[in-house]
């Protein structure tokens, strides 16, 4: 039984996260996206908010014979791993920018906890440039987003910021 976390912010879950989720399945039996409760930060969707809306769009997703379960968590991330007893941590890259910061996490978390690998993946190009923090951002200026992000998500940002002024193209 290999199992994985995959540990994010997820605020909101893009079509990248899904993506790289979709990818780790082929790796492992089950995955644990785990938002990191950050008490630092002031989140746009709320804890809660973002189990529900991931719980959501995993519904719909095809995951192979892997089981992807939504949770979170606070404190050391290999804690948490340990505490769930998984073997490996997923983290997405998208440029040679993410690469340096995901470096000297990886390489921490290896100090911390020898057993527990990091494994770095891709999502499709067609993702590679978001983020979500750039789509709320393009959302609260009034962009389409449209294609990056599912749906459900794009309905809930409407519902929380309706004013939405300009209607680029999908
Ligand atoms: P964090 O605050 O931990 O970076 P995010 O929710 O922004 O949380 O991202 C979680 C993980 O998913 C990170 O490893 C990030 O690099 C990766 N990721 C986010 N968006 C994409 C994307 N479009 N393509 C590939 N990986 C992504």
């Amino acid at each position: 039984m290999r199992r994985a976390i995959y540990p994010g912010s997820f605020d909101p879950v893009t079509n990248g996260h899904l993506d790289i989720i979709q990818r780790g399945c082929k790796l492992f039996d089950e995955i644990i996206v785990a938002i990191l409760v950050n008490p630092e930060k002031t989140p746009f969707f709320s804890v809660e908010e973002r189990k529900d809306i991931l719980a959501e769009v995993l519904k719909d997703i095809e995951q192979g014979g892997c089981k992807v379960v939504v949770d979170s968590f606070e404190g050391l991330l290999v804690q948490y791993a340990a505490e769930r007893e998984a073997h490996a941590i997923v983290r997405g890259i998208r440029a040679i920018s993410d690469y340096e910061y995901e470096l000297q996490m990886a390489l921490m978390n290896r100090r911390l906890s020898p057993n527990i690998e990091t494994v770095f993946m891709m999502a499709h190009e067609a993702y590679s440039f978001i983020s979500s923090r750039l789509v709320k951002e393009v959302f609260g200026l009034g962009g389409n987003i449209s294609g990056l992000v599912p749906p459900s998500v794009e309905a809930r940002l409407h519902a929380r910021l309706p004013n939405q002024k300009f209607k680029g193209a999908s």
